[in-house]
């Protein structure tokens, strides 16, 4: 079986937290959980420890661990966060285990990535993830879902404004979203902006960072929602990529 690297100073240093034991564990068993149902299924190209390490777990905890530009509280207890397109689990999983008293939802529209997940949280001993088959488009529009989450992530979905007509919708007035990106260019930026408007949000923060172990680029865009999200928005399932917002 192969083993992940521990890398406290790292952790200690970039986001200024460390897996306790049993975090570091449920990593471990998410990790041969992955490299097990990627015999079956097509949940991730990244396999090594090492990039493991860095492209899964550190990355998806970095888009959380934003020095205080989160704005969702820093000892905040019974978060409602909601992870669209999550495939094998990415960026939620990690955030479930480091976060145990938030409550996630993951969601995907394929079916056999989604049991992938429900099948691992009993090893992962997480208690706090609930599973959906679904597609961001319909749960925007049903009431049990809309404007209900305080936090949203969504890492490697769509373009970064369909991004944000697939999970504006989900949050509470005064929620926040983590559209998770590489490399992230003025064009994009000026598009989303424009996107933000017509949803009822905002940019709060440009979150640019390199990677720790191969400086890959990465920007997180940290949003927050200023007012409801009109009716008419998130548009019909396809619509989103076919015809983009702005
Ligand atoms: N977030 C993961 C997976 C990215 S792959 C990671 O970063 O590793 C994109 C995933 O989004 C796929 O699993 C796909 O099924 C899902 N997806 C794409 N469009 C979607 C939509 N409209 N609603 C729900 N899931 C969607």
């Amino acid at each position: 079986m192969s083993s992940l690297p521990q890398k406290a100073d790292l952790w200690q240093s970039t986001l200024n937290w460390q897996p306790s034991d049993r975090q570091q564990a449920q990593f471990q068993t998410l990790y041969t959980e992955i490299l097990s149902g990627n015999q079956r299924l097509n949940l991730t190209r990244i396999t090594e420890p090492d990039e493991f390490w860095e492209k899964h777990l550190w990355d998806s905890l970095r888009g959380i661990f934003p020095g205080d530009q989160l704005g969702i509280g820093e000892n905040q207890t019974g978060i409602q966060a909601i992870d669209i397109g999550t495939g094998g689990g990415f960026p939620g999983l990690p955030v479930a285990i480091a976060q145990p008293t938030w409550q996630l939802k993951l969601v995907d529209s394929t079916r056999k990535k989604i049991q992938f997940i429900q099948d691992s949280l009993l090893p992962l001993k997480l208690t706090n993830v609930r599973c959906l088959v679904d597609r961001a488009e319909a749960l925007g529009q049903d009431p049990k879902h809309r404007e209900q989450y305080d936090l949203a992530l969504i890492r490697a979905v769509a373009t970064a404004s369909c991004c944000a007509e697939y999970v504006i919708p989900l949050l509470k007035v005064g929620g926040t979203a983590v559209l998770y990106r590489g490399q992230w260019t003025d064009d994009e930026q000026a598009e989303l902006t424009e996107a933000l408007e017509i949803l009822g949000a905002e940019l709060h923060h440009c979150d640019r960072f390199t990677t720790p172990l191969t400086d890959g680029q990465r920007t997180c865009l940290i949003l927050r929602k200023t007012s409801p999200t009109p009716d008419d928005y998130p548009r019909a399932i396809g619509i989103p990529t076919q015809h983009p917002i702005v």
